[in-house]
């Protein structure tokens, strides 16, 4: 909060980050060394990340002491670079100028949502407008562009989470995260929902909404790095999630449901009482679902259920036999 003057509804800087104050540069490059310890950087491309906050809301020479720090890992190679999060109405040529000088690679912007009625609601403070003018600035200097997305945010919609991704797609995104919205302790978000004024998304919902958000970005070959909050400990330990569809297994539960309605299509061969079905080694876990939900399903059509993996098929494509 040290960097960000705004309040969107939702946020706790401190209880989503675990942190309470900005470390020093000289504290980065100890976090930094204990990391890299334990990676085998020359097999790995290995990346700074100052998130969790607006990083260029900084004051620019704080901001410089923090990338200066980090220079030499990277003239030796062990770094390849650095990515910072930060807000879209934060960004202009002078502060990307800096970022670009000192080896940042990539800028993810929070942009949450791609419909104005939406940000409004949330207390975000920007708008579409200024999700676009940054996008722009940064694909214009060739960095790497990340959009972060929320779903379930007081007037957001699966038909609204859609427009996002795709508006996401047209500015040329790079990366992206999707993240549910949640409700912390001490938020004005909390209040809403104190009141009844604000009804989180079910964990159904939340999937189901995930699963269209995610496959339009899969049509595009969007990058997804995240999908689901990762709270540290101290949120989930101290109570800090009061309500919304946190679960620790989200991705995978998303993923599952992506295998569910591709399989939903092969279970009306009445005739058959074994199905095998053969999906990519690397999706195997996916298609058989969480806690084994896509076996159980297909296990209420069929007496034997065997799945396999060939190592020919890519993605999500798979072919079934029947006896
Ligand atoms: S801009 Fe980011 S850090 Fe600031 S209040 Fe909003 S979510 Fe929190």
């Amino acid at each position: 909060m040290e960097a960000c003057p705004f309040h969107c509804i939702y946020c706790d800087q401190i209880k989503i980050s675990g942190h309470k104050k900005l470390p020093h540069a000289e504290e980065i490059v100890l976090i930094v060394e204990k990391y890299l310890s334990t990676i085998r950087s020359e097999q790995n491309e290995v990346e700074v990340g100052f998130f969790g906050g607006t990083f260029t809301g900084l004051k620019p020479n704080v901001q410089e002491s923090y990338l200066e720090m980090i220079q030499p890992l990277i003239n030796s190679g062990k770094i390849s670079g650095i990515r910072i999060s930060t807000r879209p109405d934060m960004i202009d040529e002078d502060g990307l100028e800096l970022l670009q000088r000192l080896s940042v690679k990539t800028i993810e912007l929070g942009a949450q949502s791609m419909d104005n009625d939406v940000l409004k609601k949330s207390g975000r403070g920007h708008s579409a407008d200024d999700v676009i003018a940054a996008s722009k600035l940064i694909k214009k200097r060739g960095l790497r562009l990340g959009l972060q997305m929320m779903i379930g945010l007081p007037g957001d919609s699966m038909e609204k989470s859609i427009h996002t991704a795709s508006k996401f797609i047209e500015m040329g995104a790079n990366d992206v995260r999707i993240y549910p919205t949640l409700v912390i302790n001490g938020t004005a978000l909390e209040k809403l929902y104190l009141k009844g004024q604000y009804v989180p998304l079910s964990l159904d919902e939340a999937i189901d909404i995930t699963t269209k958000v995610l496959v339009t970005f899969e049509k595009s070959n969007t990058n997804i790095i995240r999908v689901g909050l990762h709270p540290s400990e101290e949120l989930l330990n101290n109570k800090g999630l009061i309500a919304g569809p946190f679960h620790v297994s989200f991705r995978e539960l998303v993923n599952t449901k992506i295998w569910s309605n591709l399989l939903e299509s092969v279970c009306n061969k009445k005739s058959a009482s074994t199905i095998n079905i053969t999906v990519p080694e690397n999706e195997i876990n996916y298609a058989v679902g969480y806690k084994k939900a896509n076996r159980k399903m297909l296990e209420s059509f069929f007496d034997k259920v065997v799945f396999k993996t060939s190592d020919k098929l890519k993605k999500r494509e798979f072919y079934v036999d029947y006896h």
